[in-house]
């Protein structure tokens, strides 16, 4: 009987848009302790607009969207296409970058009208001893805005300031987690306050923020070394490695091919509230085949 209960589980799973890539996997989710999700894109919309562009003295906005959206006409990450969109808006012309380069985790750099452009993260300005407007970005980011900094011939031309939205699901899923003892974690590579606005917002148990890609994968390990069965939930291409370090790997479905090729699940709904009905699935298959 039990694999029939198996076979008839992965059709039902198919049905609510989860689609079973690791049955041993699948297996272990009735025992998950703990899930850890990505933020942007996972717990968040992923969808970023512009709210605010702080310039430094000598700069005008128009001057700093513009140089910032054609360096990041060239990024796929979801920061670019909420400045991109916002040039759009001010019908600022772009410019084909003459060079360009992405800092995996850090930002861009390359360069336009033979000028030198950088856009980076709060994480590079202060490694590299960069002067800013500090009361100002820790009040953005207090507002849980990502802000991204523009550096033109090595002087900062400004702060472009971007608001993402949190997933109504992302709330109902963390609680219902919360009801079954399960912890809920994130882990993210944006900026410590951002993070910590969002952990407060959807009262998360514990948050990993300013984590590179490549150290992604490490922290799970880490996480699952305290004895925790953990699943990890992402959506990026920097995801990847640490959903295969995952007890199991959770792939959101409007998120990157690798992410999907990697993960044990997919939540072809993109719902965070479907990690826990991974989880209730898992518990009433395996039930019945005691
Ligand atoms: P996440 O974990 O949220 O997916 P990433 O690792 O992709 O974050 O990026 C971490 C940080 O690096 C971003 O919050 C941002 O500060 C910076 N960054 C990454 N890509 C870009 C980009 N295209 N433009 C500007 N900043 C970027
Ligand atoms: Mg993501």
């Amino acid at each position: 009987a039990a694999p029939l209960v198996v076979a008839r589980s992965t059709a039902l799973a198919a049905k609510k848009g989860l689609l079973i890539r690791n049955r041993a996997n699948f297996e272990e989710a009735r025992k998950i302790q703990s899930v850890v999700f990505d933020k942007t894109g996972t717990l968040t919309e992923g969808e970023f607009g512009v709210t605010e562009i702080v310039t430094e003295q000598g700069y005008e906005k128009n001057d700093v969207l513009q140089v910032a959206a054609s360096l990041e006409s060239q990024s796929e990450h979801p920061i670019a296409k909420g400045i991109v969109e916002d040039a759009k808006k001010e019908n600022v012309t772009l410019t084909d970058p003459e060079q360009f380069e992405s800092m995996t985790g850090k930002g861009l750099k390359g360069t336009i009208d033979g000028k030198e452009v950088f856009i980076v993260s709060p994480g590079y300005v202060k490694d590299n001893n960069i002067e800013y407007q500090t009361e100002k970005f820790k009040e953005l980011s207090e507002q849980g805005k990502t802000v991204v900094f523009v550096l033109i011939d090595n002087k900062l031309a400004g702060m472009i300031a971007l608001a993402d939205k949190i997933r109504e699901s992302a709330e109902r899923a963390i609680s219902r987690l919360k009801e079954q003892n399960v912890e809920s974690m994130m882990l993210t590579g944006d900026n410590a306050q951002v993070a910590n606005w969002v952990a407060k917002k959807l009262n998360l148990d514990e948050v990993y923020a300013e984590v590179l890609p490549h150290e992604k994968a490490d922290k799970i390990k880490e996480i699952k070394g305290n004895g925790l069965k953990i699943a990890m939930t992402g959506d990026g291409v920097n995801d990847a490695p640490a959903l295969a370090n995952a007890d199991l790997g959770i792939a959101v479905g409007a998120g990157t091919d690798v992410a999907m090729e990697t993960a044990d699940v997919i939540l072809v709904k993109s719902n965070p509230e479907d990690v826990v009905a991974i989880i209730d699935l898992s518990k009433a298959t395996y039930k019945k085949m005691i």
